[in-house]
This record gives structure tokens, C-alpha cells and sequence, in this order.
């Protein structure tokens, strides 16, 4: 018997943390079960047992485990290992893993002491017939309307596999047959299908054909187009075999999902946003990653900052199953990976239905200013084809890629411009709320009547958000009815779902939005689709500022014309000479990709490097200016010319903290082992000292 289990706790320190088994529970404890342990002086914490064994640690007070949670694991040994690589790579601690991972009920401490012997207190959350069981105190699976865990049943009845899989068309089937062939030789193939070319309708011939062989399948989608549009189309072919995992779920919904994954009768498909490369998964067949090219696959805050594609294909290749990258708008690093031959490559040039792909229009905004054509975020070009869309009872999508009403206003006398106190950003005015906000914190304040600098009464406003566009088009088309889609209108996912409902069902003749307009939308009607600046888009202080910029305006292009005919698409911008615009127009994504990557080979950026961003962070602008300077003196003698900086990122106070960072490039071929062992060391020792021990340092691995 074991006496002593290695505990994972939710905290940011790195390692496990080892306790002494009482031997009534000695029996009972399994790797990957929840314990109640003491932590700190007085508190408790749930954390997870990560392996169990007979040594015992020297010169430590080794406490008990208070009390076992889980009478078989919750976790599987799969996850485990997992979460170390996630830890390792991503140069956090298991703790942090963990604490992503578990649906917040779950982690949660139950009850102090209940008293598991007593039935009556818990419930069964699953399958008894082949004996796994998942007892939980009563409250801690409790809905609200009082406790049941339905859905975990094996008596769940799963219909058979229906027939009525859609017809490929010729140019889809040969890419459905490419995909297989690819993958006789790569694990991983790229789908580079155009926008509207049913690449949904090949991933569901997949899916079926995983079914058919027994096998799990995890289709992965970024957050924002996980919408009951595309769950309801898989719904109708899969039925009760697919469940959804999406964050928006509350946690009592995202733990039955995981419970049921465990049970004897698991969700073959799993549909689900980033986090869902958390679940268990005991014969995982095949994963698709949807709209692969998106950034907010990579979780940025808090930690682990990983990448679910990135760490999906690994899972994949521990259970030796396969990979579908789709996307109309290939990564570079995946379209690098496939051309060097790591991955397969499939293309689908050809829209479903023979539709053509939309015609693009550039309008240039900086002739037309300078013979005063143009004053609002409207050229005449663009009014004229919304106009004639209109009259046909088509459909119009605008998108501006800034919320709110200005992004800045300022007083044209003295020059004053209101900006966040605890940030380094200027305030966006929000009109409908008459308020100013800083989008890095959430402060708020109202709009001054006058400059509180020099008493003038006129304050400017400068740019152009949704909410302006918004009112400027009431304006002009005071019959159009319009919906705006950010972040501000859709904080609920009942919102969110309800606009692409009503702009779906025609009710809506013209929507407006943020980049979240481009995402992998289907609407039959829209005919017109303007990207009202693209400006903001390529001048973004950042290195994949037109990768990006060409993902965005491709993405929203291919709303347009997507059933019925050609669509037109108006792209005003200022730099009408720019080859990317010239790119986006012909819909040349090699040509983008192979300007973008003499660019990154010229600057040592990924593909061809990897980098690590180290985070410094400190209420003191000297303190951390002193931390960083010596955390990089600290690399560059190991490193040398591979570290960079420090320097300050585009924004470089936020929430009252100074931010500094460094840079490492590093060629592919480096090891990381050493990398991370100095990093973390280098980390320890400057914390350690007193001068830097209220700062923040964490790294940024693959940074997006
Ligand atoms: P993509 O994901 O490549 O942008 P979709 O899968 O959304 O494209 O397909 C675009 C539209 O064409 C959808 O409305 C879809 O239902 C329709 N479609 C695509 N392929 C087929 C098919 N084989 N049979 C019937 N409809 C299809
Ligand atoms: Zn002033
Ligand atoms: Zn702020």
C-alpha cells in the first residue's frame, strides 16, 4: 500500500506537492482522484493526485490528506501526462494546468468532512452497471433547480448513425479523398479551402467514417464561431452522439460533459472551444481544428498561455490519431509546415454551387479625401452599392475593426485628450452610455461637458467605432434596419445568438461589427460587404500585422455572394498602393505568404525562429525598468544575440502595473530543455531578491 500521494494544487508554483496517505485511504486512492489537503496556515484546497509511492520526502513535515474526494479518477492518465508537456512547454506550473482544465464546480472544495459513508449524501454521477463511480458530495454537482446529474447515464439512447450524410460535389469528394491519402504519410493535413466551399460537409463525411471505426472525435472551434448555426447543422446528422463544451456553459453543464467522457457511454464527438483539449478522451480518433489561422486559439491570460491547435496535434499523435487543419486562410505557420512536408496539403479552390467568389474593390480613401469627396467613414462607391442592395432586399455586412463611438476624442484648443489613469491608452468614447471607457481595464468615466484642462466647450472626436457607423448609417438609410455585432452587444450569448438569428432570418438589412463579423459565418442574402478601413488593421505594432490584416479581409470578404451570386466587396483604405491589398483583391494567398515569409526570414521571426516574450510587471516604473534590465543581462550571457530588449510593449501600463519585456529568438533546432531550465531558474533567483519581489514575471511561449 502507498503512504504518501504527490498532489496537484491549483497555484503558481511549480512542482507537486507530497502528502501522507491515512491508511483508511490508503486503499482507496488513485492517481487522477480529487483530495482535500492542508495548505498555508490554515486553509484547504482541492488538488488532484498525480502519482502515488513509498518515499518518503527527507527533512519535511509531510501532512495528511484530509479527505478523498473521488472513489475512482477524474482525471485519466492521458490528461496527466498531458498537462505536464503543457506545463513544461508552456513554462508554467501543473498547478496552473490544472486550474484551467477542471470546470470550476469541480474544483471547488466540497463541504468540510461530509461523511462519505453515509449514501444519502452523495449521488451517483454515472454509470453503475460496470461499476465506475463518481461520488460526489451532494452540493457539488447541484443545478440550481436542485441537484441531479441526468446525461451521465448509459441508458442515454444513441441512435444509429444516420445515411443521410450530405452529397459531395465532384471537387469536394476528390478533396475528401486527398485528405485520406495525405494522411496515409502525414498525421496532420492542411484543408486550405476557400470561403463557402462546404469544407463543414467534408469534416462531417470525416466524422461519420471515425464513428463507423469506433472512434472519438474532437472537432475544435474557435470561441467566437461556435455558434448553435453550425452545432445545429452537426446536431442534425449526429444527434445525441455530439456534445458541445463551450465556455459560456455554466460549470455545472461543462462537468457533466467531462463526467460523461469518462463513463461508459462518452460523447463521440466533441464540439468545443480551446479548453476542450482539457477533457478525458480514451480513443480519440480524429481532431479538426476549424478556421486553424485563428489567434484566439492561443489563451493569452492567465496562465497556461497555450495554444489548443498546437497542443491538439499533440494529443493527437500520443493516441495516434489523425488531423484535419481547415481554414480559407492557412496560418503561415501551418502553410509552412505543409510545404516543408511536415503536414499534408488538400486544396478546395472551388465554392460550393459554382458560386464565384466575391469581387473585390478597392477604394481609395486618400485620393478621395484630398478632392473632398469623402467626410464620414462612407465613400460614395460604398453608399452606392448599399443603396442598390437595399432596393434588391439584399443584405449588407460592414466591418470596422474599433467598438465604441470614437476611439479618441480630443480638445482642439489646448490638445488635452482624457486617458485612463491606470493605463497607457487614451479612453474610447461610448456614446450610447455617454460614457468613456479604457478597453485594457474596464475603467470608466463620463464625458466631461467641457476640457478640464482649458474650460473649452467643444471637445473632438476623432475615428470612427461601430456605434458611430451605426448611427451615421440611421442617417443615411433611416429605413435600413441595422444591428451592430461587438463585444459591447454581445456580452451574453443569447445576444450574440440572437443577432446572427434575426440577420439570418433577413430581419436585419445591414449588419455592422468588429473583426467578429469575419468569422465563419453563413448567411444566404448578404450581396455587399465593405470593410470600411483596413488602415487600422495594417498598422498594428506587430510583426503579423498583415498576415492578419489579409486573414481578416479575405475571412470577411467570403461573406458576400455566398448561395445565390457573385458578391462585391468594397475595401476602403488609405494605402491603395500596398501589394497585400493588391493580394487581397486577387485572393492570392501565396502571394501574401511569400512577401510575408521574406519578411520573417529577413528578421529571424516564426516560422523560422521561435520566440519566448518574458513579461516583467511592477507597480514602479524604475523597479521594473532595473528587473528587466538585469533578467536580459542575465540571458543575453547565456543566450547572446538571440535575447532582445527589454522594450515596452505597444501598451505599456495597464492596470496600474509598469510592463517591460524581453525577446528571445531561438532557431528551431535549439533544445528547449536549457532554455526553460534557465528561465525558470533566472525567474526564481530575481524573485528571490527583495528589491523584485512584489514584480509579476511570466513568460509568453509562441506569443500570437
Ligand atoms: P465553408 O466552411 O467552406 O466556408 P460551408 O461548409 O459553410 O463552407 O458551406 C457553404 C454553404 O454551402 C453551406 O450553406 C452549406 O450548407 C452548403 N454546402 C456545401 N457543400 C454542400 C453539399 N455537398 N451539399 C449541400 N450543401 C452544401
Ligand atoms: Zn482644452
Ligand atoms: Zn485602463
Amino acid at each position: 500500500m502507498p503512504h504518501f500521494a504527490d498532489v496537484i494544487l491549483p497555484v503558481p508554483l511549480q512542482g507537486l506537492f507530497t502528502y501522507s496517505l491515512p491508511p483508511d485511504l490508503a486503499e482507496r486512492a488513485r492517481a487522477g482522484s480529487r483530495v482535500v489537503v492542508p495548505f498555508g496556515t490554515k486553509k484547504t484546497q482541492t488538488g488532484l493526485i498525480a502519482r502515488l509511492h513509498d518515499r518518503a520526502p527527507e527533512g519535511i513535515d509531510v501532512k495528511s490528506i484530509l479527505e478523498l474526494v473521488d472513489e475512482e479518477p477524474v482525471v485519466i492518465p492521458s490528461q496527466l501526462s498531458l498537462w505536464q508537456w503543457i506545463a513544461d512547454y508552456y513554462l508554467c506550473s501543473i498547478g496552473e494546468v490544472f486550474k484551467a482544465a477542471l470546470p470550476g464546480k469541480m474544483k471547488n472544495s466540497p463541504r468540510p468532512t461530509p461523511d462519505l459513508s453515509r449514501p444519502q449524501q452523495r449521488i451517483s454521477a454515472s454509470v453503475a452497471q460496470d461499476g465506475l463511480t463518481f461520488s460526489q458530495p451532494v452540493d457539488s454537482f447541484a443545478t440550481p433547480q436542485g441537484g441531479e446529474a441526468s446525461g451521465l447515464m448509459a441508458t442515454d439512447t444513441v441512435q444509429p448513425l444516420s445515411s443521410h450524410l450530405p452529397h459531395l460535389s465532384p471537387a469536394q469528394q476528390t478533396a475528401l479523398d486527398s485528405i485520406h491519402s495525405e494522411w496515409n504519410q502525414h498525421a496532420v493535413c492542411l484543408l486550405h479551402g476557400v470561403t463557402s466551399s462546404g469544407k463543414t460537409e467534408i469534416y462531417i463525411h470525416l466524422i461519420a467514417e471515425a464513428i463507423r471505426r469506433g472512434e472519438q472525435v474532437l472537432y475544435l472551434l474557435p470561441e467566437i464561431v461556435l455558434t448553435s448555426q453550425l452545432t445545429e447543422r452537426l446536431q442534425a446528422v449526429f444527434g445525441q452522439r455530439l456534445g458541445v463544451y463551450h465556455s459560456k456553459f455554466t460549470d455545472v453543464q461543462r462537468a457533466k460533459v467531462w463526467l460523461r467522457q469518462l463513463s461508459s457511454a462518452p460523447y463521440d464527438i466533441i464540439v468545443g472551444v480551446r479548453s476542450s483539449i482539457f477533457l478525458p478522451f480514451r480513443n480519440l480518433g480524429l481532431v479538426i481544428v476549424d478556421e486553424e489561422h485563428e489567434v484566439n486559439f492561443k489563451q493569452q491570460d492567465p496562465a497556461p498561455r497555450y495554444n489548443a491547435r498546437n497542443v491538439a496535434i499533440l494529443m493527437a499523435s500520443r493516441a495516434k490519431a489523425r488531423v484535419l487543419l481547415g481554414t480559407a486562410t492557412p496560418s503561415l505557420d501551418s502553410y509552412y509546415n505543409a510545404r516543408l512536408g511536415k503536414y499534408g496539403l488538400v486544396r478546395l479552390a472551388e465554392r460550393y454551387g459554382q458560386v464565384q467568389l466575391p469581387e473585390v474593390e478597392i477604394v481609395d480613401m486618400k485620393e478621395l479625401r484630398r478632392k473632398r469627396l469623402v467626410s464620414g467613414p462612407f465613400s460614395p462607391r460604398l453608399l452606392e452599392q448599399m443603396r442598390q442592395a437595399l432596393d434588391a432586399h439584399e443584405q449588407v455586412i460592414l466591418f470596422q475593426n474599433r467598438r465604441g463611438y470614437a476611439p479618441h476624442i480630443e480638445c482642439h484648443v489646448c490638445g488635452w485628450v482624457p486617458r485612463c489613469p491606470h493605463c497607457d491608452v487614451s479612453l474610447t468614447m461610448h456614446s450610447r452610455s455617454g460614457r468613456m471607457t479604457c478597453h485594457y481595464c474596464g475603467f470608466t468615466t463620463e464625458i466631461p461637458a467641457r476640457c478640464p484642462n482649458c474650460e473649452n466647450p467643444e471637445l473632438r472626436q476623432h475615428g470612427f467605432g461601430t456605434e458611430r457607423i451605426e448611427e451615421d448609417i440611421h442617417n443615411v438609410f433611416p429605413s435600413a434596419r441595422v444591428a451592430r455585432m461587438d463585444l459591447d452587444t454581445t456580452r451574453t450569448r443569447a445576444a450574440y445568438e440572437q443577432i446572427i438569428h434575426d440577420f439570418a432570418a433577413g430581419e436585419t438589412d445591414i449588419l455592422v461589427g468588429t473583426q467578429m463579423v469575419t468569422k465563419g459565418l453563413d448567411f444566404e442574402q448578404v450581396s455587399v460587404v465593405g470593410i470600411l478601413s483596413a488602415d487600422t488593421m495594417l498598422n498594428q505594432p506587430d510583426f503579423r500585422a498583415y498576415e492578419r490584416s489579409f486573414q481578416m479581409m479575405s475571412q470577411v470578404a467570403g461573406r458576400a455572394g455566398r448561395r445565390q451570386r457573385q458578391g462585391h466587396v468594397l475595401l476602403q483604405t488609405m494605402e491603395a498602393q500596398l501589394p497585400l491589398i493588391r493580394h487581397v483583391v486577387a485572393g492570392d494567398y501565396d502571394a501574401m505568404y511569400q512577401e510575408q515569409m521574406t519578411e520573417r526570414r529577413q528578421f529571424a521571426y516564426p516560422p523560422f525562429f521561435r520566440l519566448i516574450f518574458v513579461y516583467m510587471k511592477h507597480r514602479r516604473a524604475d523597479t521594473v525598468e532595473h528587473l528587466a534590465t538585469e533578467f536580459t543581462r542575465r540571458l543575453q550571457g547565456l543566450f547572446g544575440q538571440r535575447v532582445l530588449g527589454p522594450d515596452e510593449p505597444p501598451v505599456a501600463r495597464v492596470q496600474s502595473l509598469f510592463i517591460r519585456r524581453a525577446m528571445l529568438k531561438l532557431e528551431p533546432a535549439l533544445p528547449l530543455g536549457k532554455v526553460r531550465e534557465v528561465l525558470l531558474q533566472t525567474k526564481t533567483e530575481l524573485l528571490a531578491d527583495k528589491a523584485y519581489s512584489s514584480a509579476q514575471i511570466y513568460f509568453d511561449v509562441d506569443p500570437l
